[in-house]
């Protein structure tokens, strides 16, 4: 219907037509070239990290996370340099279920450290980042107080690849960030299965978060878990789980007594705290202090660090075979075929693998 106000002889205000919506591109806009940023060299990737320059550090971090093999080669050569500049920091592992306040409990423990007056990288394993797009482990959102300080670094977990190659990245981000002069360095993971290995193969220290008042307090933990653990500590002790939280405590003490000594000789403690109402955090952080002064007196410390470099050489080899065997196109063929032969019961299994093997190695002999 006409508006009356547009109509001739309508004497008061007249309604104007408007403008049309806006464009979508700001026709103003000055066309920009397609910005892309310099790739550094290794040099100054070095140098940026040894200045301890966050922007830096966190580029070189998404170097080794790429899985290109351009950036895998510069990625290899910046590790290389930072090596020597590596080691110097306490490597602290952080494990529990969901729910178990890890993130609460890792801004906590983490303002702690800084107030020390270290400077402090949180990194994470999460195998399932891939399935899910995403790690929520070791996000700057979770962990609020820690991320807006400026000697926290704060890294959810890569999330390309197998679980191997995604607990090797972290292994070697840690190398950057001790570079960079991060002297404490968390590894965050979910208390659910095959990580914890990955990160107690390289942190120097294993914390496992539990929480009280759940029926079977040694719930959904595997038993390995509990016998990789440095400490236990029971969070949420606070308001009206006090006492289930020291129940479970007592539990957890009694429960430990069981298993067998640990390598280090160290006796596992278990400790209740809150992290939510910051109680208890002094007595695990006492508690840490001793631990890193302990092995640090039996030489324990060095032992691990070593047996832990080994274990990464091997890895790293285990890794890089698999890699080539199965990303050579001549491999993939043959073992299609041999794949029919032994479900057709043509061959077995075992000669199939070694006619496969035979092959790549006569390839790469050739190829050599
Ligand atoms: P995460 O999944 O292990 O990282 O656990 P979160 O840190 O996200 O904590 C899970 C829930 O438990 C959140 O609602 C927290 O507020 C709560 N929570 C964490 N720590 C404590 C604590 O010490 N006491 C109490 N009462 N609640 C806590």
């Amino acid at each position: 219907m006409e508006h009356p106000e547009n109509d001739k002889e309508y004497k008061g205000l007249q309604v104007n037509g408007g403008v049309g919506s806006q464009p979508t591109v700001n026709p103003y806009r000055k066309s920009m070239p397609h910005h892309r940023r310099r790739q550094l060299t290794a040099g100054e990737y070095v140098e940026g990290i040894l200045k301890g320059d966050v922007s830096v550090l966190g580029r070189a971090v998404t170097l080794v996370e790429s899985t290109a093999d351009e950036h895998q080669a510069l990625a290899q050569e910046v590790i290389e340099k930072c090596l020597p500049y590596s080691g110097k920091s306490k490597r602290i592992g952080i494990t529990g279920v969901p729910g178990a306040g890890k993130s609460t409990s890792i801004d906590v423990f983490g303002l702690h450290v800084l107030r020390q007056g270290g400077k402090l990288a949180v990194l994470a394993i999460d195998p399932s980042s891939e399935r899910t797009k995403g790690s929520i482990l070791g996000d700057k959102t979770r962990m609020e107080k820690l991320s807006q300080q400026k000697d926290a670094f704060i890294r959810p977990s890569p999330s390309a690849g197998s679980l191997g190659g995604v607990a090797r990245k972290t292994r070697e981000t840690i190398v950057l960030c001790e570079a960079a002069g991060y002297d404490n360095i968390f590894v965050e993971t979910v208390g659910v299965g095959q990580s914890e290995t990955a990160v107690h193969s390289m942190v120097d220290f294993f914390l496992l978060i539990q929480l009280a008042g759940t029926g079977d307090e040694l719930q959904g933990i595997k038993r390995g878990i509990m016998e990789m653990a440095d400490c236990i500590v029971i969070n949420k002790c606070d308001g009206d789980n006090v006492d289930r939280a020291k129940l479970a405590a007592a539990q957890f003490r009694n429960a430990l007594h069981l298993f067998p000594p640990t390598p280090s000789k160290w006796v596992p403690e278990v400790i209740t705290y809150s992290g939510y109402y910051e109680l208890g955090i002094d007595e695990v952080w006492g508690m840490i202090d001793r631990y890193f002064d302990y092995v640090k007196k039996t030489g324990y410390f060095e032992t691990k660090r070593n047996q832990q470099a080994k274990y990464w050489m091997i890895e790293t080899i285990n890794e890089h075979l698999r890699n080539n065997f199965y990303h050579t196109p001549e491999v993939r063929a043959l073992l299609e075929q041999k794949e029919m032969r032994v479900l057709n019961n043509e061959q077995s299994s075992f000669t199939a693998a070694k006619d496969v093997l035979d092959f790549y190695f006569d390839h790469m002999r050739a190829k050599g």
